[in-house]
């Protein structure tokens, strides 16, 4: 199916254009700029950038694409999780589309989008997949079936702060810029992963992660040694994030004899985290699957990819009085 994308759930807008699992157009605004001063999002500047930048954005896709309106399927947009307001931005200009060219259209789950991401670039997944969540605002295994028709079954999830919330956080107190995930990994480039042992929470305790503990020794040892190397810290923080993810991501796969892990989120972006990953899945003989950087953070093309899976199913359309979900847990890939 040939579908049109819209995400608004946070700072970034993202229109992508999908035919049977294949990038046809995409574009992409972010106001991250406009929130660096504020340490964080502000959402009624990330509302406002997205209603500035929708248009523009659909634009260009639709151009790239070569595409008309009356080719276009079916409409899909992220209706949860995120912030309310920027949420609603995208709704509103999906509903249009899907009144104006007589479309139907799909409410689709944030992170679903995330793990469909993956589709883009490696194909269908495999009938049974263990899939990891890594991104600013959530941290979770799960195992996936059909991710267009199935329940969603998470292993495990974090139990308080989120893996690239750490980077975030952990950016702020070693004085690097926002955002975080990027910075600390441009200055562990430069460091020793083994300078400092930091603490792998939960550890050997099922597949949920804490990383709150990790980041309060951060602050600790930045208060304690005035003088430390900064690149050193962040190598050091970064090793302690990837090596308790894919323990457990490798262990999940292994108590359930299933040989494709998809890793997925911003912080799949992550260097060291992908050779980290890819050395235990080779050692443990799991298949890996880690989109390019560009599709693990947010995107149009992603949420286009699980309307394209959608439809292909035959799954229902929603109505137009679809609404926003902030904080709709993932219990499937449709969020309506
Ligand atoms: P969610 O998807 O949970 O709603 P989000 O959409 O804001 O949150 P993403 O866009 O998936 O999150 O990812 C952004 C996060 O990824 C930020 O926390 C950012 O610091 C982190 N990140 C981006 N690039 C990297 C990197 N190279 N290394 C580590 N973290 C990174
Ligand atoms: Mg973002
Ligand atoms: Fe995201």
């Amino acid at each position: 199916a040939v579908v049109l994308g819209i995400e608004t759930s946070c700072d970034e807008t993202g229109v992508g254009i999908v035919a049977d699992g294949r990038i046809l157009g995409a574009a992409l605004a972010s106001s991250m700029g406009q929130h660096a001063r504020f340490g964080g999002v502000v959402p009624e500047i990330a509302a406002r950038a997205h209603l500035e930048s929708l248009v523009p954005c659909l634009r260009s896709a639709m151009e790239q694409a070569r595409i008309e309106p009356s080719e276009i399927d079916a409409i899909a947009v992220t209706s949860g999780p995120g912030l309310a307001t920027a949420l609603q931005t995208g709704l509103a200009a999906a509903k249009s589309l899907a009144l104006g060219w007589d479309r139907p259209l799909y409410g689709v789950h944030h992170l679903a989008g995330h793990v469909a991401a993956d589709t883009l670039e490696h194909g269908p997944l495999p009938d049974r997949s263990i899939a990891l969540i890594v991104s600013g605002g959530h941290t979770s295994l799960l195992l996936i079936d059909d991710l267009a028709t199935d329940p969603i079954v998470h292993l495990g999830d974090t139990r308080d702060d989120a893996a690239g919330e750490a980077f975030d956080k952990v950016a702020r107190l070693l004085g690097l810029p926002y955002p975080g995930g990027p910075s600390v990994s441009r200055a562990a480039a430069a460091g020793d992963p083994d300078a400092i042992a930091f603490p792998r929470a939960m550890l050997g305790h099922g597949y949920d992660f804490s990383f709150s503990g990790l980041k309060s020794a951060v602050a600790r040892r930045v208060e304690q040694h005035p003088g430390l190397s900064v690149p050193d810290v962040a190598a050091s923080f970064q090793e302690a994030v990837a090596d308790v993810l894919t323990r457990k991501a490798v262990a999940a796969c292994l108590e359930h004899g299933i040989d494709t892990l998809v890793i997925v989120g911003g912080v799949a972006a992550n260097a060291r985290l992908r050779a980290l990953a890819a050395e235990r899945c080779a050692a443990s003989g799991i298949t890996l699957r880690v989109p390019p950087p560009a599709l693990c953070t947010d995107n149009g093309p992603m949420i286009a990819a699980v309307g394209d899976l959608l439809v292909t199913a035959g799954h229902p359309p929603a109505t137009l009085d679809l609404s926003a979900d902030p904080s709709a847990p993932l219990t499937k890939a449709v969020c309506s």
